[in-house]
């Protein structure tokens, strides 16, 4: 008589790990990095099965019935292949290029692949039960998982490999399990570097012939040469956009580099004031503007740069509103913080616009942007300034009617008007 489970018991593990297998090769293929990561996290589930089985542990065991020989050849047929297909499995993904982490509730590691080893500096068998966060000992990895690891982490050093850097990303999965994935970005990041580097040479070598021309024409007088003063006066306005668009370049390429600000009380009240004396001059008196401050609150931050920003959105709504529209700034308290906002009753963006406005040299309209004397950089510096500050932006438009772009500040960078305190 033979004893061996018959073929039935393995029927289902089978079919599921053939399918899994075949979902998570797909979706790790595809490349996506959170996409695949649920179907790694099946790929890790099976290998787990997988090593628990070799180490001798017996799947779904029921009182073993009686099977006949051609059952029992049957049977081991289908056991050799389901073998075969889980030690693929699992070589497949051990040698995944990603790091992968399978953590229980506790964040404990259950498994990990050899990326793992390399990037994140796991070693076995000894880190297998290990607290991950307390592996990585102290490190922004290690906070980020013990902060609940909410958004994907871009950015971070590798702990097991020098010089590199890693995007991460925390996947729940199964029952309060969860999955960390890292990739190694490093090549990106120095691609980045590049650019950074490249643009801020660039408009760095273009400032002083810049300066140079925008002197010399400056020094002509289109009086001394009047069949030319049309050509003058067009030639010095391009200079000076063109010095314009080189020093927001350089404003981007810095504010990039920087990882804080300074950290200064930035008064408000004379801050809105001159604001708004900056806002009459542009409008030349086209446009009504009004201030309404109830925050009662500082900032706190760097000055020159919240000047910057703060004062771009006024002069946006000065550019894209027609003369005889109103301009509206408000400073007032909101839930867990304060917003600095601008509405103008303007030419508004249509919504297929908005999601793209702060990237560099996006605009809704390149002619009315260079008409207005605008760079294209603008809103691209107020989100850099903003993110430096914790704070971010918000837009609301009406394509006809208007908008209203919101800068919202937390708690933590609110300051007593003219005291010490916290606001
Ligand atoms: P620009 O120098 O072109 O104004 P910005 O980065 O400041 O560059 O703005 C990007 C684009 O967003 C602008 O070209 C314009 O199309 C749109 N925009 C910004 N502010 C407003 C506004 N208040 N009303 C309508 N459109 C706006």
């Amino acid at each position: 008589m033979l004893t061996t489970p018959p073929a039935s018991t393995w029927k289902l593990p089978a079919a599921l790990a053939a399918g899994l297998a075949g979902g998570a090769l797909l979706g790790w293929l595809a490349g996506g990095h959170a996409t695949a990561g649920l179907a790694i996290a099946a790929v890790a589930e099976i290998v787990l099965l997988l090593t628990r089985i070799g180490h001798g542990a017996r799947p779904m065991m029921r009182s073993p019935p009686e099977i006949s020989p051609l059952q029992h050849d049957r049977f081991m047929t289908r056991s050799r292949r389901l073998a075969s297909s889980l030690r693929d499995l699992r070589s497949a993904a051990g040698n995944l290029p990603d790091a992968v982490v399978l953590l229980d509730q506790d964040q404990h590691v259950r498994w990990f692949n050899h990326a793992a080893e390399e990037l994140l500096g796991l070693r076995r068998p000894q880190d297998r039960g290990a607290h991950l966060h307390e592996r990585l000992g102290a490190s922004e990895l290690s906070d980020w998982l013990q902060e609940g690891a909410h958004e994907p982490l871009v950015d971070v050093a590798a702990p097991g490999r020098p010089n590199s850097h890693l995007s991460v990303t925390l996947l729940p999965f199964g029952r309060r399990q969860r999955l960390l994935l890292a990739r190694d970005i490093s090549h990106l990041t120095r691609l980045e570097q590049i650019r950074r580097d490249f643009v801020a040479n660039v408009s760095h070598e273009l400032r002083t012939p810049l300066t140079v021309i925008h002197g010399y024409l400056e020094l002509l007088d289109p009086e001394d040469v009047p069949d030319l003063a049309p050509v003058l006066g067009e030639m010095r306005a391009q200079s000076k956009r063109m010095g314009q668009i080189v020093e927001d370049l350089l404003t981007l390429s810095r504010l990039e580099t920087q990882d804080r600000l300074a950290e200064e009380r930035v008064q408000m009240a004379p801050l809105l004031a001159t604001i708004r004396k900056e806002a009459e001059a542009l409008s030349q008196g086209r446009h009504r503007i009004a201030v309404e401050s109830t925050a009662e609150a500082d900032l706190l931050g760097s000055p020159k740069d919240l000047h910057s920003a703060l004062s771009n959105l006024v002069s946006n709504a000065v550019r894209y509103t027609p003369s005889g529209g109103s301009i509206a700034i408000r400073w007032k308290r909101e839930a867990d913080g304060a917003a600095y906002s601008v509405s103008d009753t303007g030419f508004g963006i249509p919504a297929s616009h908005l999601a793209r406005l702060t990237e560099r040299f996006y605009r809704v309209s390149s002619s009315r942007s260079r008409d207005s004397g605008g760079t294209g950089l603008g809103l691209s510096i107020v989100k850099h300034v903003l993110n430096l500050h914790q704070a971010r932006l918000t837009i609301e438009s009406v394509p006809g009617q208007g908008s209203t772009f919101t800068c919202h500040f937390g708690a933590e960078r609110l300051l007593a008007p003219g005291g010490n305190d916290d606001a």
